[in-house]
This record gives structure tokens, sequence and C-alpha cells, in this order.
């Protein structure tokens, strides 16, 4: 990957540049936004900026052809750690962070391979609880020299406060319908740019989620599930059991569960959002186009995004998917009929 084929986050780029420029990079680093919308390409490709040894310090480049790039691309410098949790466990472990021999506070003691810095990836830091997050703490707070660590999850709300104040937050935000359709072209998920941008407009900026719509049977599941949405009258108990049948039998257990249930809350929430402005332009426009749910008041509307957003926060707190299903349907069913 190089910074050439980067799609997108040209603000962030922008602000790394002039960080490096002035030499003000910080020493931990927080990215934070969607899953599947390009926060560890783009933290790779600052490291192998930090690592390359042909393009100067205070530029946001490499050259991608000297050993160290191509010991990167190839995934085996050992001055790039990269820790994310295992396949078959649901967090990263205290082991990865603190054995002795192979955690990711020993490997980043050692001295550099290269001379000049270690660099940390911390992928799917919405995992890490309070014991992983407090045996990071000294490491960001004394860092070996030149170190820096990037720690990529989907909220700042989900790590303690003593990491948020110890990072430099970055947000990230979903990528443009536009700029995803050219990435999904370039990865060869799309046959057309026009193909690509249908597909763009569904998968809300995440090429995470454009990959689950190349699955007939993701699209089968979406076109139900939006059909019952608009059902009227509601049926709410109908609707939960269709989407807790789906995440129980459809999608394997853990992280593709969940991400599931985040497409479903997304879905949802732009589904309410296209309504709430067809509610405010209601005056000017034909009712025979309009959502179902534009004919709820705005503040009925705002209310259900809100418990939408709510219930998709509460996936990252690892409550029961179930569960989440059933307070959400219950108390939609209460709010759009009160
Ligand atoms: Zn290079």
């Amino acid at each position: 990957m190089q910074w050439e084929s980067f799609i997108g986050h040209k603000l962030q780029r922008k602000w790394f540049s002039n960080a490096l420029k002035h030499h003000r990079l910080a020493s931990t680093f927080l990215f934070v936004g969607p899953n599947g919308i390009g926060k560890r390409t783009f933290a790779y490709l600052v490291a192998k900026s930090l690592l390359c040894t042909e393009t100067p310090d205070d530029e946001l480049t490499c050259c991608n052809r000297c050993e160290t790039c191509v010991q990167l691309e190839a995934q085996t410098h050992p001055d790039l750690i990269y820790l994310a949790k295992d396949e078959e466990k649901t967090r990263v472990t205290m082991d990865q962070i603190v054995n002795e021999q192979s955690g990711l506070c020993y490997e980043l003691r050692i001295r550099p391979y290269s001379g000049r810095r270690k660099i940390a990836i911390i992928d799917d830091a919405d995992t890490l609880e309070s014991e992983q997050s407090n045996s990071l703490l000294k490491t960001l707070e004394e860092p070996p020299p030149g170190a820096i660590i990037f720690l990529i999850g989907t909220s700042e709300h989900l790590q303690l406060s003593t990491i948020r104040s110890r990072s430099q937050i970055v947000r990230f935000a979903p990528l443009h319908s536009a700029e995803l359709a050219e990435l999904l072209v370039s990865n060869n998920m799309a046959n057309s740019l026009q193909e690509a941008a249908v597909l763009a407009n569904n998968s809300h900026g995440s090429l995470e989620l454009a990959k689950q719509f190349q699955d007939s049977s993701f699209n089968d599941f979406r076109n139900q599930f939006v059909a019952r949405l608009m059902q009227r009258p509601m049926n709410f108990v109908g609707l939960c059991k269709f989407i807790s049948d789906h995440v129980k039998n459809e999608v394997g257990d853990g992280q593709p569960r969940r991400n599931r249930l985040r497409w479903i809350f997304d879905e949802t929430t732009a589904i309410l959002r296209v309504a709430l402005h067809q509610r405010v332009r209601a005056s000017h426009a034909s009712t025979a186009s309009m959502s179902p749910f534009a004919f709820l008041d705005i503040n009925t509307l705002t209310k259900l995004i809100e418990l939408t957003i709510k219930a998709r926060e509460d996936i990252s707190r690892f409550i029961a998917p179930v569960a989440i299903i059933e307070s959400w349907t219950a108390e939609f069913t209460n709010i759009a009929q009160a």
C-alpha cells in the first residue's frame, strides 16, 4: 500500500504533513471512526513514511523501494509492531501486551533495528479492558525515544479517560460516496463507476460493508429488513424476531455478528435521517415518494435516531446482541406509536 493509491481523509493527511514538517508529532495517537474506512491503512502509511530511509524525516512520504519499505510491505520489518486481537478471541489479551518476551511493551523497549524508532499499531482498541489499558499506561507515559503508538478504534468514549488524556485523538469520517466508489473500482469490486456508485451509496462510506454487499444473501436480507422497517402498521415483534433469527443463524458468532448489528442500526439511522429531511421540507415536497417515517413529527424522529445511535453504541459495550435487539425494537415501537 502506498500514499499514491490511498483514497480519502485528505484533512488528516494534511494535518500529519504539517505536524511532521514542524517536528510536532505526538507519541500516542488514538484514531477513531467507523470500521472499514481506512484508519489502519492510514496509520501504516504514516509508519512507513517515518521509517523509510530514502525520504526526508519531515515529509509524509515514502519511496516504496528501499529495503525498509519493501520489508514493511511484506510485514516483516522488526520496527513496526502490529497488534490485533486473535481471530477466535473477542479481545486483545493481557499476554499480547505484557508478555516478557513477546508482549507489545517488551517489543517497544527493544532497540530499533534501523536505529531510528519503533512504531506500534494497536488494532481493535475498542476491545481493551481496564486491565489491558492500565498495563499500557506506563509505556504511553514514558515511551522509548522516538516511539509512536497508534490505537485504532471506533470511538474515544470506549477508552479509559487515562488513555484519552495521553493520546492525540484523530477522528476519521466515513468515506464520501464518490471516494468509496473510486476505491471499489480500484479494488475490482465493481465493474463500472455506475455500479460502484450504487454499492457505495448503500455502504455508509465503509469498504468493509461494501464487501458484505457482494454477498447476495446479505442483499436479500437488506431488502427484507428495509421492507419490514417500512411496513405499516409496524410489526416490531416480527421485526425483532426477524433480526434476532438473522444474526443468530446467518452470521458467525462474535465480531461478524456485532458488525451486522451495527449495519442494521446504521441503515435505520440513514433511513430516519432521510425521513427527517423530508419532514423538514414537507410543505414543498410531494407526499407520494415520502418515507412512512416522514409522517412522524420532528421530535419523534429525533428521539428514534438517538435511540438507534445509543443501541449501536451498546454493541461496543459488549451487551448481548439479543438483549440489544429486544430493547431497541420495544422502545422503537413505543416512541414511533406514541
Ligand atoms: Zn523507502
